[in-house]
């Protein structure tokens, strides 16, 4: 029998349907670059897609969710976040107005427990995949089971950096970490250093292996990227992309020398040239411009100076009740330490060199985006006034500023971003075949990515979430 029902009439929190479902009626965008389909029908069963398109025949037996006026895309995929970060300076401790007041072990062992609080956030603000950049050990556990769960997004995590920037670091933060008996990073101060940190991450499962590469004195710059290359070799070796934090032009085509598959961040500093974009396209390298971090963070900086609240920009409610309580109080807390160790040309000086930063990033995104090499939208989420869920509109919105049209911004945010994830041959485009992860929007995002903000139903392996029912604070279950 079919059954025609309307989305809303029907209870949908925690609802996963045994018999296949069939939504009709929706603009589907399938993520691959090609023209939205009209009166579209995505069939689903088993928590995979039967089939997408107009071709397909509403099975007897299946629930049918009539969408018409509502638009369809794949799950969007962040292809950059921190698991172990909260959004508050606690977690980049090094940062804070006043570094020495964190407890590092209270912080992370609340959020090994609470990992679940940012996995709510992202269902809720429809993004189904995302892809840790890295952080504590801890993170490379909640990597398998989220594989088949539909309350979670699917996960991957790249466990701790290798970096040589230690020295740059406060002592006393590393000191601490030193004292937790884990730390977030691995050493690369010698060839064999380097080497046994790959090994390392390897045998401990992570999905890749990311070094954290800030622009080095001239003095160590040829030592470095020869070991960047012995690093990329062996992750090679073990079958795991590479992916560099590289910001300044010579790290990012040293790594991309050195094998890198994915660079996280944008070239902020100064135009990428054409030795850079064949280096990427040659390599096959996905690029992740990760713009609207800096500019949050810089603005956050502003705020607690000025002595006004921490701002969310959070149409879903997808941030829990605790995440804003640690903000405002930290806020509380800092603003006299802010005043009295910042001052005012310190603040501006920040927001004007954000400003040029994103100028610069900007251009670049374009040059990279006409030369023809993939983008996959990321937004670093995790560190201060990135917040895991949301930032995914905000970044994609500084895309579209950056003159992307929202067409290939659908792309970036979910095929190219479960590539990055290696993980296209599930998910990331509505096929046949493909894990039934989309999202359900009010407004139509081939006209504006701003539509993103009107999702109203994500659905994850099968399983539709409505966000008015994820969302709302900590009310929700989950832990
Ligand atoms: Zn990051």
């Amino acid at each position: 029998m079919r059954l025609a029902m309307s989305i809303f009439a029907i209870s949908l929190s925690g609802w996963c349907a045994a018999a296949p479902t069939s939504l009709i009626n929706a603009t589907l965008y399938d993520g691959t670059g090609a023209p939205a389909i009209e009166n579209a029908v995505v069939i689903i069963d088993q928590g995979k897609l039967q089939c997408v398109g107009t071709d397909c025949r509403v099975p007897e037996k299946s629930e049918v969710i009539d969408l018409k006026g509502q638009y369809i895309t794949p799950g969007l995929v962040d292809a950059h976040v921190h698991y172990a970060a909260n959004g508050s300076f606690g977690t980049r401790a090094l940062t804070s107005p006043d570094p020495e007041k964190y407890d590092l072990d209270k912080i992370q062992r609340d959020l090994k427990s609470n990992y679940w609080r940012w996995d709510r956030a992202y269902l809720c603000s429809g993004v189904t995949a995302v892809l840790d950049a890295g952080g504590f050990p801890w993170t490379l556990d909640l990597q398998s089971s989220s594989i088949t769960s539909p309350d979670r997004p699917h996960y991957v995590s790249a466990g701790p950096l290798i970096t040589h920037t230690r020295s740059e670091m406060s002592t006393s933060v590393l000191e601490k970490q030193k004292a937790l008996g884990t730390s977030e990073f691995l050493p690369m101060h010698s060839d064999k250093a380097a080497v046994d940190a790959v090994k390392q991450l390897a045998e401990s499962g992570a999905f890749a292996v990311k070094v954290w590469y800030i622009k080095p004195e001239e003095k160590f710059r040829a030592d470095l990227q020869k070991r960047m290359k012995l690093i990329g070799d062996e992750a090679t070796a073990h079958g795991l992309p590479l992916i560099v934090h590289a910001t300044h032009l010579e790290g990012a085509k040293a790594a991309m020398k050195a094998g890198a598959k994915v660079l996280v961040h944008s070239i902020n500093h100064e135009e990428v040239d054409e030795e850079f974009l064949r280096l990427a396209k040659d390599n096959e390298v996905i690029y992740e411009p990760t713009m609207a971090g800096g500019e949050l963070w810089a603005a956050g900086d502003a705020r607690l100076f000025f002595g006004e609240k921490p701002e969310f920009d959070d149409p879903n409610a997808s941030i829990d009740e605790r995440t804003r309580n640690l903000m405002e109080s930290e806020f509380q807390e800092l603003h006299p330490i802010a005043r009295k160790e910042q001052s005012f040309e310190w603040i501006t000086g920040g927001l004007i060199h954000m400003g040029e930063h994103a100028s610069i990033m900007e251009r670049n995104l374009r040059k990279v985006h006409e030369y023809g090499i993939p983008v996959a939208t990321s937004t670093d989420a995790g560190n201060p006034f990135a917040f895991h869920g949301p930032t995914i509109y905000t970044e994609m919105e500084r895309m579209e500023r950056a003159g992307i049209t929202p067409a290939d911004i659908i792309v970036m945010s979910t095929q190219n971003g479960a590539r990055a994830m290696g993980q296209l041959d599930r998910f990331g485009t509505l096929e046949k075949g493909k894990n039934a992860d989309l999202v359900i929007l009010k407004e139509d995002p081939g006209k504006s990515t701003k539509a993103f903000r009107s999702i109203t139903h994500v659905m994850r392996l099968g399983k539709l979430h409505d966000v008015a029912e994820l969302g709302g604070g900590d009310r929700a279950s989950g832990s």
